[in-house]
């Protein structure tokens, strides 16, 4: 984070704490994910806010569990959101569970009902939805509203022995059946659910809702900053309206707008349709806005960060544009990866003048805009593969690659001319002829020729082969929820296309799973994590240039 970049909202308030000697200057935050799916871009905007403003004061930040609620919630997505959190970059202070805090949260509402703020009501859901009033009209109260301290007592603590059966009976808070914010209107603050809990299983069949759960759980805790997005602005009365009627630590809500991404949903239901109905491999798969896709696709932890403070924060609602987190991955790819050759969609090309049985071993350079990045050695020999677009036999004008009678540079190696090419039966051309220029040796050259084009090449006798994953964006249109009908008829066809064998130089064969590359004009890419030896894969990451900014323009 540059020091000169002026500040954000939160951080104005935060320096305007820290002055004023709110908590003794002291910044705690939280991020408190629900276990009931991955992590996906959005979430690690906030994760990069939480966790950076904690470290940004000297402060600390919690990762919380937010595990409420019984149903949707599994171990197996815990497990992957703390990895997750661990690869971007972050550590909490501590870790905690919503659910922990079962016992408290429920002496907190004997609390409140003994203070007469809560009561047991037996009004069905669709009865307190329509006893609730609108914008324009007051609710209702309850028949049930007046019960004594003494018979809410014992009702609540019936409904926790498991008398009665899901939905019988609520507790609700007192507070006000007219108030103009409908939040206020009485919530619900327990609600019954005979389900099986991740961590406390059988114990508990009456659950917290998230609004009595959420601000307790950031007071016990004594959470300074407590930061989500602007859907719960309307919940933040009742946030200080339990904490101030509870006397406990006056942790304090601020709101900022979600972020989303264009070319994507990110609801973690949406999400979980798309896996669950095969549109993808998993959570993982690389085409999907989940940190552990991104993380398979290859984006470096850093670009993530990167985009996320490059984006900052906003108090509006917004779609921010994908190629900007595409932009922030090749920022960090140009400067890290190293440039190797690949042949996608090969042709062989023969160097006439080349002694068969001749072998050479070029040192390649890895990364230029790495000084420290070495080098690798490269064979070459008399039949390589190329890319087919480089040859043309009738070239428009300004073609600098291979076109009979045309000198192109092979990368790291010698000047050819291309002399032509052989033709099967059909016309089909299968191999292209070339003459090589001995004095050309790159880094040793004393041709004086000067060449506009140079291409990619890997040797016929010495290539491995790799499958080649080309990823795409997931969805055709820019916001597929926002789109008339099913944001799933919006999935691009082509979002993925296999290319089961392209041919690697040697040295890439050695690549290990996430080991990211540049193919040299191709784009970056990444050894799958089920690649192995035996059966490579690489993913592309992303092209080299905006390919889609361009189809914009073209259209
Ligand atoms: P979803 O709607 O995708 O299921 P959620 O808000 O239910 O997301 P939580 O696990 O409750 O997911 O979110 C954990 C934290 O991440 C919350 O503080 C939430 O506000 C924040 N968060 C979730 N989605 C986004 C987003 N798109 N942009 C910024 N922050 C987000
Ligand atoms: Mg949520």
């Amino acid at each position: 984070m540059s020091e000169e970049k002026s500040l954000n909202f939160l951080e104005e308030i935060i320096e305007q704490d820290i002055a004023d000697g709110t908590n003794n200057g002291r910044v705690h935050t939280r991020f408190p994910p629900e276990p009931n799916g991955y992590l996906h871009i959005g979430h690690a905007t906030s994760i990069c806010l939480n966790f950076g403003l904690a470290k940004r004061y000297n402060g600390k930040c919690n990762l919380r569990f937010d595990d409420t609620n019984p149903v949707t919630e599994e171990t197996e997505y815990v497990e992957n959101i703390k990895n997750d959190i661990k690869w971007l970059g972050f550590q909490w202070d501590s870790e905690f569970y919503a659910s922990d805090y079962f016992q408290k949260l429920y002496d907190f509402a004997v609390t409140l009902i003994k203070k007469g703020l809560a009561y047991v009501d037996d009004l069905s859901a669709e009865e307190i939805a329509t006893t609730k009033g609108s914008t324009i009209t007051p609710g209702s109260d309850s028949p049930f509203r007046n019960r004594s301290i003494d018979e809410n007592i014992r009702l609540f603590s019936e409904m926790k022995e498991g008398i009665y059966k899901d939905g019988e009976k609520t507790l609700r808070a007192k507070i006000d059946m007219a108030h103009p914010n409908l939040l206020m209107r009485d919530p619900l603050m327990y609600r019954i659910k005979h389900e099986h809990h991740h961590r406390t299983g059988n114990i508990w069949c009456i659950y917290p809702m998230y609004d009595f759960a959420h601000g307790q759980s950031d007071s016990i805790e004594e959470i300074t900053h407590s930061i989500c997005t602007l859907e719960f602005i309307h919940h933040r009365p009742l946030y200080n309206w339990f904490i101030e009627q509870l006397g406990i630590f006056p942790s304090h809500q601020y709101e900022f707008a979600r972020r989303n991404l264009t070319y994507t949903v990110m609801s973690k239901r949406k999400l979980l349709q798309l896996v669950n109905e095969h549109h993808v491999a998993g959570w993982d798969d690389p085409r999907m806005p989940t940190i552990s896709g991104m993380r398979r696709r290859g984006y470096p932890a850093e670009a993530i960060r990167q985009f996320s403070d490059t984006i900052g924060i906003a108090k509006r609602e917004n779609i921010v544009d994908i190629s900007m987190l595409e932009f922030c991955v090749r920022e960090q790819l140009n400067k890290t990866t190293n440039r190797v050759m690949a042949v996608l969609d090969p042709v062989k090309l023969i160097i006439t003048n080349y002694p068969e049985g001749q072998e050479e071993i070029f040192e390649a350079e890895n990364n230029p805009e790495d000084p420290n990045g070495g080098t690798r050695p490269v064979p070459f020999s008399r039949e390589l593969w190329i890319e087919r677009e480089d040859f043309m036999e009738n070239p428009p004008k300004k073609f600098f690659r291979l076109a009979p009678g045309n000198n192109v540079r092979l990368k790291s190696a010698y000047i050819v001319r291309c002399e032509g090419c052989g033709k099967d039966a059909h016309g089909n051309i299968t191999e292209i002829y070339c003459s090589y220029l001995p004095e050309s040796k790159s880094g040793n050259d004393t041709s004086g020729l000067s060449v506009k084009g140079t291409i990619h090449w890997v040797s016929v006798k010495h290539a491995e082969t790799a499958e080649v994953r080309m990823y795409d964006r997931l969805f055709r249109v820019e916001d597929p929820s926002n789109e008339e009908g099913n944001f799933k008829d919006y999935i691009n066809p082509d979002s993925m296309n296999i290319l089961p064998s392209v041919y690697i130089e040697p040295e890439l064969a050695k690549a290990k799973p996430g080991e990211r590359v540049q193919f040299m004009r191709k784009g970056y890419f990444c050894a799958d994590t089920e690649s192995t030896a035996g059966r490579l894969i690489f993913n592309r990451t992303v092209t080299l240039k905006d390919a889609w900014a361009k189809e914009v323009r073209k259209a």
